[in-house]
């Protein structure tokens, strides 16, 4: 930097001296005859005007200006001294002019360009001088080719000093060598000089008196050829303009086109990046249990792929399924509502998953579903623990909002091994294990292939139970009712029976669930209630001055939370002509106690009918008192558990007595099921149990059975030998206070 500074001074320090040296001998030589109005007005136009009229060479910082012409021209007609003089003031002078413009021009350059100036037209002269004698004479007498000849080697000259001292002064100051400077500066002004000398030379010899009109015309040729410069020039720095305007405005356009595609790759991104999260959302919500957070079936059947698989490649590591199922989940929904229920889902998700190991995995399939693989287990035993241990967990009660819960599971209990091919298998193999538990009341149950064979069963079952209705293959047995005061038939409860073409005779336990799962238990109803009401009312027509025969009827609990139930008997009752009150209909205690507020709303549409209604299988469920006061009922059957095992003194024979008792509060008749000895029959004679069926006096029978039956409506009064109805009476007060006693 320091050193860059000292070679432009040492530069300024040798050019500076020379052109004031040069000005100072000038003014001292200056030839003061000279000095007339043409010389006057020359040195004026050539200091004030010549700069104005001055044009840039387009796309260069070269100024063709005629105050180089004026020099030479000076130079021709004055001498060397009188040209230096104005060389010097109009370098200065337009110098001046530039930095009254606001053109930054620092004093020193304004020094060293008059000092050049001087400098230049000085060796000029001198040159000229040298080579072709005085330029005055030489201009006004010399032919025009030795004119020629000067002003080139004159404009030559100038030129060279010119361009050398700028081009050094330059490059000292960037970085640049001289000669990069000059070619790319300093060249180009080559025709300006020449243009200018030649100007002169031509305009010297217009000016002698006798080419008055070749000046004339050379000076119209030369501003013609200005104007039509000028203008050129104009247009092309017009152009050029807005070449560049039109440049920027791309490079603005440019920049705002990247502006805007910072900004769309930024929406961008940030639209990846959210649906990147909602990938994941959706990632995790398809393997995990909105509920529970636990992982989903989906997850689960992942892991048990790859247990499998382990399993395969290396036997020793073995694992099983627990597949879990919550027992009377159903009944906590509906009594304490949702909230409650999912509340002990998550209750239940997360006592089971204090007993987990890292390794093993607990999913929640969906209602009160859940599934464990246990791995590294050792043997049977292990899984055994494990479920008892569950079991053990689920003994103490889970609090829900305040409230006490008790629930239990049963589960169903598969190995995985090789005899797999798809994990799928192993889980339908735990879920029938599970089915097995609940339906043998166990808390857990290991699969085996039997359990296979009963589920393959079920499943035949429900296949041909859809033919079943339309092949005709059901039929109902009926099984008669005994009025106990009496001892005289007093109706029929019909049950239904499956007459399998290949199995035979087969019970309605093993299909009904079946029908009630797959809906076929609607038509089924349908198809028996028609049936028996249309066998029933050809009873009563056979014995028309008797005391009418009554008809139970059985609905199953899921049938009873149909909606067209109401229609559908109504609609029997028309077309089968059965008088209503004959007809009853027996709902189990666990259907009506499931939405007992539902229940009671149906229950008393279907009573409107004008039919009675009993409550079956009483005792086997919960019913609660303050319900029971409100379901319209007439009858209370006391299930044939309590009544088969009903001995003296025994549990069960005082629950026999408090339904009894029960049912006359409530103003309820009362049906014995299942009375199979005499025995059982004295006891409920004496408790005043007013109507009684069971194996003692017939099996379910028939139809031809059945009218046998009916012919002979008296045909049990022979099985009780002193059918004395006071005696019944004096037995029932002894009884009474024996059991009071004991
Ligand atoms: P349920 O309504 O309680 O019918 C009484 C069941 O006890 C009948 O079994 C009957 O044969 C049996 N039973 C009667 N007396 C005795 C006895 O002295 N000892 C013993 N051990 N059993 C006796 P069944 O016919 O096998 O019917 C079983 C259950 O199937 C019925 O119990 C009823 O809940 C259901 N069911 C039968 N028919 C129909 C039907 O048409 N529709 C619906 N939804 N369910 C039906
Ligand atoms: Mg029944
Ligand atoms: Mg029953």
């Amino acid at each position: 930097m320091e050193k860059k500074e000292r070679n432009i001074n040492l530069y300024l320090a040798g050019i500076l001296p020379a052109g004031f040296a040069v000005l100072a001998w000038v003014i001292y030589c200056f030839p003061v005859e000279k000095i007339n109005a043409g010389l006057i007005a020359l040195s004026v136009v050539t200091v004030f005007f010549s700069s104005y009229l001055r044009i840039q060479l387009p796309r260069t910082k070269i100024h063709l200006t005629i105050s180089d012409a004026l020099i030479i021209l000076s130079l021709l007609i004055y001498g060397g001294e009188v040209a230096v003089l104005l060389a010097a003031l109009e370098s200065c002078y337009t110098s001046l002019n530039l930095r009254r413009q606001g053109i930054s021009i620092k004093t020193k350059t304004i020094f060293l360009n008059v000092a050049v100036a001087a400098i230049s037209t000085f060796l000029t002269a001198s040159v000229a001088d040298y080579l072709f004698g005085a330029t005055e004479t030489v201009a006004n007498t010399a032919n025009n080719s030795r004119l020629l000849a000067m002003i080139t080697a004159m404009a030559f000259t100038q030129f060279v000093v010119n361009s050398i001292c700028v081009a050094v002064f330059i490059a000292l100051k960037s970085e640049k060598t001289v000669w990069e400077v000059w070619n790319e500066y300093c060249l180009n002004a080559l025709v300006m000089y020449f243009t200018g000398a030649i100007l002169a030379g031509v305009a010297v010899r217009a000016l002698q008196p006798i080419n008055i009109f070749l000046f004339a015309v050379v000076v119209g040729f030369f501003a013609i050829v200005y104007m039509t410069y000028r203008r050129y020039a104009d247009d092309i720095k017009k152009t050029s303009a807005k070449a560049e305007q039109a440049e920027r405005e791309r490079a603005e356009q440019a920049e705002n086109h990247i502006v805007e595609l910072q900004r769309h790759i930024a929406e961008q991104e940030r639209i990846g990046q959210a649906l990147r999260k909602s990938k994941e959302r959706f990632r995790y919500a398809a393997f995990h249990d909105a509920l529970t957070n636990l992982p989903n079936r989906n997850s689960f059947i992942e892991k048990l792929k790859f247990s499998l698989e382990k399993h395969k490649q290396n036997p020793e590591y073995n694992f099983a399924i627990l597949f879990l199922d919550l027992n009377r989940f159903k009944t906590v929904n509906e009594s304490l509502g949702h909230s409650i229920g999912n509340n002990l889902i998550q209750a239940v998700g997360k006592r089971l998953k204090e007993l987990i190991k890292d390794d093993d995995l607990l999913a929640r399939f969906g209602g009160d579903e859940f599934a464990i693989i246990l791995t590294n287990i050792k043997d049977t035993d292990d899984v055994v623990s494990f479920a008892q241990l569950i079991n053990y967990k689920f003994s103490y009660p889970f609090n829900i909002s305040g409230r006490e819960i008790f629930i239990n599971t049963s589960i169903g209990i598969s190995f995985g091994g090789a005899n797999y091919e798809e994990a799928e298998e192993i889980l339908r193999d735990a879920d029938i294990a599970m089915y097995y538990a609940k339906d043998h009341n166990k808390n857990y149950e290991i699969f085996n292939q039997t359990m296979r064979t009963r589920a393959v069963t079920l499943h035949q079952i429900e296949t041909d139970l859809r033919y079943a209705v339309e092949r005709g293959e059901l039929c109902a047995f009926y099984q008669p009712i005994i009025a106990l005061g009496t001892m005289q038939l007093s109706g029929f409860e019909s049950l239904i029976r499956w007459q399998h073409p290949q199995r035979g005779l087969i019970p309605p336990n093993e299909f009904i669930p079946v029908a009630e799962e797959t809906g076929l238990i609607i038509p089924i109803t349908y198809w028996m209630l028609e049936e028996s009401c249309r066998r029933i009312v050809r009873f009563q027509q056979l014995d028309p001055n008797g005391s009418p025969l009554f008809l139970s009827v059985n609905l199953s609990g899921k049938h009873f939370a149909h909606g067209d139930i109401v229609e559908q008997i109504q609609d029997i009752i028309i077309k089968t002509q059965i008088a209503p009150q004959c007809l009853k209909l027996e709902i189990t205690e666990s259907a009506v106690m499931d939405n007992p507020e539902k229940a009671i709303a149906m229950l008393k549409r279907l009573k409107n009918l004008g039919l009675q209604l009993s409550i079956d299988d009483f005792g086997t469920g919960y019913s609660s008192l303050s319900y029971l006061h409100r379901f319209p009922i007439d009858t209370l059957k006391v299930d044939r558990s309590f009544v088969g095992t009903m001995e003296d003194g025994t549990e069960n024979g005082e629950i026999v007595r408090t339904v009894i008792a029960l049912a006359k509060a409530l103003n309820l008749d009362v049906v014995a099921e299942g009375i199979e000895t005499i025995h059982q029959l004295h006891q409920l004679r004496i408790l005043g149990c007013e109507y009684g069926q069971g194996y003692l006096f017939s099996r379910p029978v028939p139809l031809d059975e059945a009218e046998k039956i009916v012919a002979d409506k008296n045909r049990w009064q022979r099985i009780i030998p002193d059918n004395n109805p006071n005696a019944v009476a004096q037995n029932r007060e002894f009884s009474h206070l024996r059991l009071m006693n004991s």
